[in-house]
């Protein structure tokens, strides 16, 4: 179902009249965590002003440690609803227990599936039973053929909204969080019909490598983008390496126009 001979045309999806695939180029822009509603409403209002499209935010957050915060929960995803209906931005927000899908998708536009659960089939078959775009991010340890397989679960379930998301591999090197797989840009393009994103923030752990990985996915042909951002990336909760200030994203904003222009995507 999420190979290209299914839909040649390519897939388009239409997330409260923000087009995604099709020719224009989606941006996705918010902080790792949702922190207070302060911060939440500055960045929302901030990166719409930028020309950013949706607004991301982690309410519930996979971590590493048992130990370390683990997002706010329903409060965060109130707090997402909140600055939406705000600035007008659709929201996206990771879910990451079959038990929550419910939950989240009351108030969620689109569900996010993070590295971590890519190969968690319950999770799959659950927001592929609900008619909700996802945004299945690539596992950091699986082929290019597990994460359409991946998607092929959400897919058999007859949710055939599904956005995928290249966020970095783990290989041998340790100066960069992940390395980005630039090639499974065209690869997706040749074997799948649906739209293919890029994040360059867990991609590189680092905000100095942010810009370069962007530009070059964009020119690599992605169908959209989603970038960490943080009014004050120093006391960020969580992921401040990585993220953009205001300025920087605004900068970059700048950068990704003619390059978009460039391969013909509208921004
Ligand atoms: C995130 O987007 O904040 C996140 C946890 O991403 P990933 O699942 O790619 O690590
Ligand atoms: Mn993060």
């Amino acid at each position: 179902l999420v190979g290209k001979a299914f839909r040649p045309e390519g897939t388009v999806l239409n997330v409260r009249g923000v087009q995604i695939g099709g020719g224009t180029l989606c941006v996705m822009a918010g902080p790792c965590t949702v922190e207070s509603a302060e911060m939440l409403l500055e960045t929302a209002r901030f990166v719409k002003k930028m020309g950013a499209h949706i607004l991301r935010g982690g309410a519930f957050k996979p971590s590493t440690s048992p130990y370390s915060f683990h997002g706010l929960g329903e409060e965060g995803l109130k707090i997402l609803q909140e600055a939406s209906l705000e600035t007008g931005l659709p929201i996206i927000t990771e879910v990451m227990d079959t038990r929550d899908v419910e939950l989240v998708g009351r108030y969620t536009d689109i569900f996010q599936i993070g590295t971590r659960n890519m190969t968690n089939f319950s999770l799959l078959r659950e927001v592929g039973n609900t008619r909700k775009p996802v945004m299945l991010k690539r596992g950091w340890a699986s082929t290019i053929e597990e994460w359409l397989q991946a998607a092929e679960y959400i897919a058999s379930q007859g949710n055939y909204e599904i956005i995928l998301c290249e966020r970095g591999i783990r290989t041998f090197e340790t100066y960069t969080r992940n390395t980005f797989d630039l090639n499974a840009i065209p690869a997706i393009k040749e074997l799948s019909h649906l739209p293919i994103f890029a994040d360059p923030s867990h991609a590189t752990g680092k905000r100095s490598l942010v810009p370069a990985i962007t530009l070059g996915a964009v020119a690599a042909g992605v169908d959209g983008l989603i970038i960490e951002v943080h009014p004050n990336p120093e006391k960020a909760v969580k992921d401040g390496p990585q993220s953009l200030s205001f300025e920087q994203f605004g900068q970059l904003m700048q950068a990704v126009r003619p390059v978009a222009e460039a391969v013909g995507k509208r921004l």
